[in-house]
């Protein structure tokens, strides 16, 4: 099924992700087109990624730090209005009222009428392998806090009694999906998704040379589908 091209959104858009370099590989390049467009884009993250190393004598706290300082600098490069980071463990990450309760905040914080996460029903990638339990979570406390939570005052009132209002969200933008229905052109934005990746210096023992040449293959495919050059695709779903 292919989706219906509509009118391209223009309001603020909120990217939920369990890691600190997920949104870059899954959706970097359209995260990146959407702020150069002149979209706020703002990027909320729910494991801290202090597991995200082989090395049996890495110090967890510090390796959280590290990969917080690196999200900094690659939310610059992707022209982020902001970047939070939750304090949950790395693969530690479950659909709870707590979890849910900050996403439902961060929507209705910055007015997000798009959300960006992973498809939570993605579980094997072809017979390759198969997804992080973090990815599948995160997706589903996407979908749990866009709806019914964010615009329904009856979920978290006390945001509302703090000055919060509550937030519909128009669309949601599903990658790592096995189900696409939209390619998006991200042409010119591929080489930005690659070096906002490079910032996450921690996570590339084997090199960005790797990332680019599959993320590259990637977007190529992708791009062939619609005849651009780059492309991401994506399951969306239109709420509104
Ligand atoms: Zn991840």
């Amino acid at each position: 099924m292919t989706r219906e091209s509509k009118e391209p959104r223009t309001g603020p858009v909120l990217g939920v992700f369990a890691h600190p370099d997920d949104a870059e590989i899954c959706a970097g390049g359209v995260l990146s087109k959407w702020a150069a467009a002149g979209r706020e884009v703002h990027l909320l993250i729910l494991t801290n990624g202090d597991r995200g190393s082989q090395d049996p004598s890495q110090d967890r706290g510090e390796l959280a730090a590290t990969r917080a300082r690196e999200t900094q600098d690659a939310a610059e490069v992707l022209g982020l209005a902001s970047v939070r980071i939750g304090s949950v463990s790395d693969s530690e990450l479950e659909n709870t009222e707590e979890v849910r309760e900050s996403v439902v905040r961060r929507i209705r914080e910055v007015r997000a009428e798009t959300v960006v996460a992973c498809d939570p029903t993605t579980v094997f990638f072809e017979n390759r392998y198969y997804n992080h339990s973090d990815h599948r979570t995160s997706g589903f406390v996407a979908l749990d806090a866009s709806y019914p939570g964010s615009g329904n005052p009856h979920f978290f009132p006390e945001q509302l009694a703090q000055g919060l209002e509550t937030q519909d969200v128009f669309d949601l933008w599903l990658g790592w999906t096995n189900d696409p229905n939209h390619v998006e052109d991200i042409s010119g934005h591929f080489a930005t998704k690659v070096a906002a990746l490079a910032k996450h210096d921690s996570q590339l023992a084997e090199g960005i040379r790797f990332f680019e040449e599959f993320l590259g293959k990637d977007a190529v495919g992708a791009g062939e589908k619609i005849g651009v050059e780059h492309a991401e695709e994506f399951r969306v779903l239109d709420l509104s």
